[in-house]
């Protein structure tokens, strides 16, 4: 006679039973397991907060230290915000009727400065969801480009779809500046790309559920959605607003006259004026006050001087220089390079305004013909010299680089 090989019982017990290879299941086994399988599965994806490691303002500065040379200001800012963030999502809910209130960043600095560098390194220290979207191609549904609700959709893709990871996650939101309001713009009829786009991103930013296509874009129609919860997700804007210095200057002119003014002005420092930005500057730069209200913690960057390129070279835990030595060593070959060679380097990146990103660049161009003959070559040290790199430097076209 037939019965469940689980519960054992006959068929004529059951509502069904499903026959195996050697043995049968009933209709209430199946569900028991399911019951079993989906609480296993909660388990292992449920994301626990212990998970992400809470280290104090300090020790996130230091952690910051090893991978981004120099921005003291915007390293002190960044770790007490993303501090304050974490204490905060860990803090059992209290009855004080205090509530501490998210505290989305933005940095302001010039294109290459370490905007993004800072981010990334913030959520490789928290082992959480962390993404990187670049507002200039967002645009208001229904237009070309890609919806707000892609910026979920990517860090849903980063969390594994992991909901409740990523509801704890960091999106690195780059560009933000090119959302600005061009309303003094006249030949832009409809502002797609601008205040519509900042209305949506408000939601986002102050905390709302989303419905979230979970493989993004328009092109899947039939996806189902997934509603995520971006109350806890740590919103971190960068954005190098271009001529934003003027607006700053202007402001801190017009509010001081007289005998202070000239005292004032003294005490400026017009190498980087980005050091005094206030919430006004950027609404005349054309964010609405609702978006700045919603990124309350504001700091800037420096611009890179050649000492900080200089140090960008070799101090840097995964330093360019490191990574060509590493490289080398894995053949067996101990990798030199005089001084003077990374001076030139940083001498051409200047001269090429390539900033930190040319770096790259410029030591691959010198690094290229070492790196093809070397493993077919026994040699067991190499030094790169002067007379070498200027060569490799001068035979290439930098022309075209110089005007990127
Ligand atoms: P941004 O986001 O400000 O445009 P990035 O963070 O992408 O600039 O910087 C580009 C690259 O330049 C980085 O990947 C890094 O290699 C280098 N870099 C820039 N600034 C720094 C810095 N302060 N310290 C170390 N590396 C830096």
């Amino acid at each position: 006679m037939d019965k469940c090989s689980f519960c054992g019982r006959e068929r004529k017990d059951t509502n069904l039973l499903i026959a195996g290879i050697s043995g049968h299941i009933c209709d209430s086994c199946i569900e028991q397991a399911n019951a079993i399988l989906e609480e296993e599965f909660k388990k292992k994806n449920s994301f626990e907060l212990d998970q992400i490691k809470l280290m104090k303002p300090a020790e996130i500065k230091e952690f910051l230290d090893q991978y981004v040379i120099g921005q003291d200001e915007a390293k002190k800012f960044l770790s007490v915000a993303v501090y304050n963030h974490y204490k905060r999502l860990m803090q059992p809910e209290t009855d004080d009727d205090v509530e501490i209130e998210k505290s989305n960043i933005l940095l302001v600095g010039e294109t290459g400065t370490g905007k993004t560098l800072l981010a990334r390194t913030i959520a490789k220290m928290l082992h959480v969801p962390f993404t990187i979207v670049d507002a200039t191609v967002l645009t208001e549904a229904g237009y070309v480009g890609e919806d707000i609700e892609s910026i979920l959709t990517r860090l849903l893709q980063a969390a594994d779809y992991n909901v409740e990871a990523a509801e704890k996650g960091i999106v690195f939101i780059d560009e933000i500046d090119k959302i600005a309001r061009k309303s003094d713009n006249p030949s832009i009829t409809r502002d797609v790309s601008g205040e519509g786009v900042q209305q949506g991103l408000l939601k986002l930013l102050e905390g709302a559920v989303v419905n979230v296509p979970p493989q993004g874009g328009r092109k899947h129609p039939e996806q189902k959605m997934i509603p995520v919860n971006t109350k806890n997700i740590l919103f971190i804007a960068g954005g190098a607003f271009d001529g934003i210095e003027k607006k700053i200057a202007q402001r801190l002119n017009t509010k001081v006259v007289g005998y202070q003014a000239s005292k004032r002005k003294e005490m400026l420092d017009p190498s980087n004026m980005l050091q005094y930005i206030a919430p006004q500057d950027l609404k005349s730069f054309g964010l609405i006050p609702e978006i700045i209200g919603r990124l309350p913690v504001i700091t800037y960057l420096h611009p890179l001087t050649r000492e900080t390129l200089r140090k960008i070279l070799t101090e840097p835990k995964n330093a360019i220089i490191k990574q060509y030595k590493k490289l080398f060593s894995i053949d067996g070959i101990e990798l030199e390079f005089e001084d003077s060679v990374l001076d030139y380097i940083v001498d051409k990146a200047v001269e090429f305004k390539l900033g930190a990103r040319g770096i790259r660049t410029i030591c691959e161009t010198i690094m290229i013909d070492t790196m093809f003959d070397a493993p077919s070559k026994n040699k067991k040290h190499i030094t790169i010299k002067l007379g070498f790199a200027k060569e490799k430097i001068e035979k290439a076209n930098f022309a075209r680089l110089k005007a990127s």
